[in-house]
C-alpha cells in the first residue's frame, strides 16, 4: 500500500512540473541547470563582510575554484575592496538587494527602480556586470519578479540550500552538500549574516570540506554564468513569501 504522505508528495511534484513547463519559460526563476558536465555552481549571499569574505576568498583561491557573490549594496559600500578583490580573483558579482529587506508586497514600478539604482551602484563599485538577482529571504511575488526582468536581472534562486545559516556542525553541514549535490546544482550559501544567520559558523572551514568532498567525486565549481554556458537552464515558477507571513525559518 502507497504511503499517503509520499503520494501527496509525488502529486505536489508532478503539479509543480506542470506549472514549471507550463509557464517556466515566461515566469520562471532560475534554479539549476542540465549539463553533461560535472559542473555546480557555490553561491554565497549578503556579503561582503570583512570577517569572512577574505576567509572564503583565500579558500577558493588555494583550490583554484570560482563561485558567484550575491551581494547586499550597503555591505558593498563599506567594503569596496572586497568586491573588487573578489572581481579581480575571477568570481562573479550578483546583486542580493540594496539590503536584506525583503521585496514582496512592493509594487512592481517602485521595486523596478529600486532593483535598477542598486544595480547600477553594484556595477559602479565592482566595475563588473551585475547579470543576476537574488531575492532576499527567497521572497518572490508575481510583481517583484516582473519588477526583476523589467531592471534587466535574471532572477536566480537555488536547488540545493546547504542551510548553513543555521550554523551547527560545518562537518555536518559540508557532507549533507556533498552528498546531495548532483552536476548542473546551484548552491546556496552565505558569506555575510543577514537576518537570523549565525555568527559562529565557520564559513571558510566548510567550504574547505565541500570542495575536498567535491574534489573525491570529480565536481567542480564555476560562476553562474560558466555553469549556464554548460547547458540549459531550468526555470521553476518560484512564488514565495515565507519572510512576510513567518519570519522564523528563512533560508536565503
Ligand atoms: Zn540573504
Amino acid at each position: 500500500m502507497t504511503d499517503p504522505s509520499s503520494l501527496t508528495s509525488a502529486v505536489r511534484r508532478a503539479a509543480h512540473r506542470a506549472v514549471d513547463g507550463l509557464a517556466g519559460g515566461r515566469f520562471g526563476s532560475i534554479d539549476g541547470v542540465r549539463t553533461d558536465q560535472p559542473l555546480v555552481a557555490l553561491t554565497f549571499d549578503d556579503g561582503p563582510d570583512p570577517e569572512w569574505t577574505p576567509r572564503v576568498l583565500e579558500t577558493l583561491a588555494r583550490n583554484a575554484t570560482h563561485a558567484t557573490f550575491f551581494m547586499l549594496v550597503q555591505n558593498a559600500r563599506r567594503h569596496p575592496h572586497l568586491v573588487r578583490r573578489a572581481v579581480a580573483e575571477g568570481h562573479e558579482v550578483a546583486l542580493h538587494g540594496p539590503d536584506h529587506r525583503s521585496l514582496a508586497g512592493a509594487r512592481r514600478r517602485a521595486t523596478r527602480m529600486v532593483l535598477g539604482h542598486a544595480a547600477h551602484e553594484l556595477r559602479a563599485i565592482s566595475g563588473a556586470p551585475v547579470h543576476y538577482f537574488r531575492p532576499p529571504f527567497g521572497d518572490l511575488t508575481p510583481a517583484s519578479f516582473l519588477a526583476i526582468r523589467d531592471a534587466g536581472l535574471a532572477c536566480v534562486v537555488w536547488d540545493l540550500d546547504s542551510l548553513d545559516w543555521r550554523g551547527g556542525d560545518e562537518r555536518l553541514v559540508a557532507t549533507e552538500v556533498v552528498t546531495r549535490t548532483v552536476p548542473g546544482n546551484i548552491v546556496l550559501l552565505h558569506d555575510g549574516c543577514a537576518g537570523e544567520g549565525r555568527r559562529d559558523f565557520d564559513r571558510a572551514k566548510a567550504l574547505q570540506l565541500v570542495l575536498d568532498g567535491f574534489r573525491r567525486r570529480s565536481l567542480h565549481s564555476t560562476t553562474l554564468s560558466a555553469l549556464f554556458a554548460s547547458g540549459n537552464t531550468h526555470r521553476t515558477v518560484w512564488f514565495s513569501r515565507s519572510h512576510v507571513s513567518s519570519p522564523k525559518g528563512v533560508p536565503a
